[in-house]
């Protein structure tokens, strides 16, 4: 039972206070409820503009009289024990006749709940924390609330990012998939608590090569676990991906990669890597730094025919550039554009990786070796061939004659 009215409240104790402390009538709304929990106990909610989520009077016994000399008028004041408070209520008369007579059966404990409004008090701290979208009129008119963990909005046909979602800087859990999402803002890495970002069955890469700068991003590559590529277009993944230094899933089902990320391997937190249907031929020796507990290759080419391998590899000493470049990466020392020539950035972003992890510079010592997938995965998908080509950057004789020149296959 709702009655929109105008109430004065007056607090007996401190002469005549009204609601928010402006003493006039305000346009407010009264309803009866009971709680779930004590279908019994009744009591009244007076929402107004300084009671947005409504301040509950306990009426059971807490209720000294109810003035209805001037009912006919659309006049009624209520009066409650705790707090020490008066209700002056004008209302439509027979709205107000209606809504008395409800009342009277509250108190008397007669009342029917199906009478009763079903309400439930929302405290006043709670605030959303997660918002799931899955029509576009499902967005807030006041815009998406600041205080989101949780945002999805799937299957909306949204063709760009909605820049909106910058603003949410509590957002832990990111889902844009089914959409027709093409390129995402740099500002994306930015976004202090993003955690999970699921980006699948979107246009990535369909037109122009993306922008992958927010991947870059200096929040993002510390604190992002999860990233859902799949059901895109893409030819290829960026090697700034390992720079991801939490990233715990990568998912790259279903897109058009020839390739693997020639840093993979030196993203070591990683555990779950699924790259089924792509083309990928050959994977990247550093994948034996990983420990994954799950990788699925399925529907891919790779092959168990070892390929021929580059015969003349020669090893010279490595330049003050090339042994410069070897120990950032190594130590993991932060680059980025504004600190050094971004020739070097890109230098040190395309770097090639040895078998053994180390990173070369050199491109002529490439060689391709059949390794076991199981050697750094425990449980695998794949199509039956566990023993399947792998492309390594060799860094030194050491690691040819290890990997390479006096391996024995299987
Ligand atoms: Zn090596």
């Amino acid at each position: 039972m709702r009655l929109r009215c105008e109430v004065r409240a007056v607090i007996r104790t401190a002469g005549t206070v009204a609601p928010g402390g402006v003493f006039r009538p305000v346009v407010s709304t009264l309803a009866l409820s009971s709680s779930p929990a004590a279908p019994a106990s009744s009591f009244l909610l007076h929402f107004c503009a300084a009671h947005k989520n409504g301040k509950r009077y306990k009426l059971n016994g807490n209720v000294t009289q109810v003035f209805v000399r001037f009912c006919n008028e659309g006049k009624a004041t209520i009066q409650f024990k705790e707090p020490q408070c008066d209700l002056f209520i004008q209302a439509d008369p027979v709205q107000l006749k209606a809504f008395l007579r409800i009342l009277k059966l509250c108190l008397e404990g007669k009342v029917d709940s199906s009478e009763l409004s079903n309400l439930t008090v929302v405290p006043k701290n709670t605030a959303p924390t997660k918002l799931t979208v899955s029509n576009v009129s499902d967005i807030p008119l006041k815009g998406l609330p600041r205080t989101l963990h949780t945002l999805q909005m799937s299957g909306l046909h949204m063709c760009l990012f909605k820049r909106e979602i910058l603003m949410l800087r509590s957002l832990r859990s990111l889902n844009l998939s089914n959409n027709r999402i093409e390129k995402l803002p740099s500002e994306v890495g930015n976004m202090p608590c993003l955690v999970e970002l699921f980006l699948n069955d979107n246009l990535l890469g369909s037109n122009s090569a993306p922008d992958w700068r927010w991947i870059e991003g200096l929040q993002i590559t510390s604190k992002l676990k999860l990233l859902d590529l799949s059901f895109n277009q893409l030819f290829g993944v960026p090697n700034t991906i390992s720079k991801l230094k939490s990233l715990v899933t990568l998912k790259l089902d279903s897109n058009k990669l020839k390739c693997l990320p020639k840093g993979i391997g030196t993203m070591k937190t990683l555990r779950f890597l699924s790259t089924s249907q792509n083309n990928l031929s050959v994977l990247p020796a550093n994948l034996l730094c990983l420990r994954l507990e799950k990788a699925d290759f399925s529907l891919n080419p790779l092959s168990d025919e070892c390929l021929a391998s580059n015969t003349s590899i020669g090893f010279k000493m490595s330049s003050l550039v090339e042994q410069s470049a070897a120990a950032v990466l190594k130590y993991k020392i932060f680059y980025a554009k504004n600190l050094i020539p971004y020739t070097l950035v890109d230098y040190l972003d395309n770097s090639n990786y040895c078998a053994c992890g180390k990173p070369t510079f050199d491109s002529r010592n490439y060689a391709t070796t059949i390794f076991s997938l199981k050697s750094f995965c425990e449980a695998i998908i794949c199509d039956g061939k566990y023993d399947v080509n792998f492309g390594c950057y060799l860094c030194s004789h050491k690691c040819h004659k290890k990997f390479i020149s006096n391996r024995r296959f299987r």
